[in-house]
């Protein structure tokens, strides 16, 4: 049986909470100290001892635990987590409807009103991520609740619930159903990606820039000369070789970018051969072209929010004006970067002023032409602005 416990919501909060806000954060609670156990069933209460909203505790590294009803007669059971699950694949409907894309998220977290987990369905096979031990010892719950409303060959877990939310090595990641053979072909936009579930924290995808993707397909990189920084993959550069783009260059610093982006090129039917990847921390690339007067028409940068590699650390909330300077510099005239980044604690508003001090610093002249955040199926809770932390200005360089 999982501990039960009342707590005392500090008066200044509980607005917030009866509003919809989702996030137990250190702040807003009496005492902390009682709750002993990660998936301890909380309730929420004022002073009065007055119901506010039932929760589970899980540590994570934006606080404490998340809400999970604001209705006292709700019970934590399987039905309570097979309406969730109901609810996230009803509002999937038109992806699951659409044969060009077959990998999309089923399940965001806090925006499918259970924070600490997501899901993700990859052509017929589905990943759950934990992200807290709290969350984690709710699975056989949410594993059996799942099962009863979905139809899938088999489902794979991820767990990131240490300490930093940093991936835990787990055999395979096998839950249930009937093993894959990775990778398996999914597709996003018609376009291919090679998917691996049982392989490590990657799957070889984010999902979240599906929209980004396909605006660079089918607007920008037609003859264009492409850099892609911080590749991963390569699915920025696959896209723009679809779009007709002259020539790809793709950056990363991990080794295994080399096959894992020349993967994705075969799968699309492009020879791997005719693009660039090239194996190299982006900052001592940015200075080989510079020194050999390389521009490019469009340079993607989407970085980690933080990275340390044998020369550089870098963190976007430091170091990402540098960076655009950097690829100002290597951008054609007319030419167009496109910005993006996934550090939660950055808004849109200080993102697009990062651009403005990078472009005015070097006195180069600016165009914003588009902006994203999240896509449809990455649902966020409208009281919860910290969970739509994508972020992607495309910008023209004019001067
Ligand atoms: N843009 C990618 C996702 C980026 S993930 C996509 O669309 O799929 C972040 C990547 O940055 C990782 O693959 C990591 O290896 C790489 N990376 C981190 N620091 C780097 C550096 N200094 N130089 C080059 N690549 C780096």
């Amino acid at each position: 049986m999982k501990q039960q416990i009342n707590l005392t919501i500090k008066e200044q909060y509980i607005k917030d909470f009866k509003d919809g806000y989702p996030l137990i954060t250190p702040e807003t609670i009496e005492k902390l100290e009682i709750v002993k156990e990660e998936g301890s069933l909380l309730t929420l209460e004022d002073n009065k001892k007055r119901f506010i909203a039932y929760a589970y505790y899980g540590r994570q590294n934006k606080g404490y635990g998340w809400v999970l009803s604001l209705d006292k007669n709700e019970k934590i059971d399987v039905e309570f987590f097979k309406n969730k699950i109901k609810k996230a694949v009803e509002y999937r409907e038109d992806f699951y409807n659409d044969s060009s894309t077959t990998a999309f998220r089923i399940f965001n977290g806090e925006g499918d009103g259970i924070g600490g987990l997501t899901i993700d369905y990859f052509n017929e096979y589905y990943m759950i991520t934990w992200y807290s031990l709290g969350i984690f010892s709710f699975k056989d719950l949410i594993v059996d609740a799942f099962k009863d409303v979905v139809k899938y060959k088999a489902i794979y877990e991820k767990k990131r619930f240490d300490a930093k939310g940093q991936y835990i090595d787990d055999n395979g990641d096998f839950v249930i159903g009937e093993k894959g053979e990775f990778p398996i072909i999914v597709k996003e936009n018609g376009v291919n990606f090679a998917v691996y579930l049982d392989d490590g924290p990657m799957t070889g995808i984010f999902l979240d820039q599906k929209v980004v993707r396909k605006t660079i397909r089918d607007k920008y990189s037609n003859n264009k000369t492409v850099l892609n920084t911080f590749s991963y993959t390569g699915a920025f550069s696959v896209y723009s070789a679809l779009g007709g783009a002259k020539k790809t260059t793709s950056v990363d610093l991990a080794n295994r970018s080399l096959a894992k982006t020349s993967e994705q090129f075969s799968v699309n039917n492009i020879d791997p051969k005719t693009q660039e990847i090239v194996v190299a921390d982006v900052f001592n690339y940015f200075k080989y072209a510079v020194k050999n007067k390389l521009l490019f028409d469009m340079v993607v940068v989407d970085p980690p929010s933080f990275a340390r590699s044998k020369k550089n650390t870098f963190s976007v909330s430091k170091d990402y004006i540098k960076l655009l300077k950097q690829i100002i510099q290597i951008t054609a005239n007319g030419g167009l970067i496109v910005a993006s980044t996934n550090y939660a604690n950055l808004n849109m508003r200080k993102f697009r002023d990062f651009i403005e001090k990078a472009f005015k610093d070097l006195n180069v002249g600016y165009r914003i032409e588009e902006v994203y955040s999240l896509p449809k199926d990455f649902k966020v809770n409208k009281k919860f602005q910290e969970g739509n932390y994508l972020k992607v200005i495309f910008v023209r360089k004019i001067n």
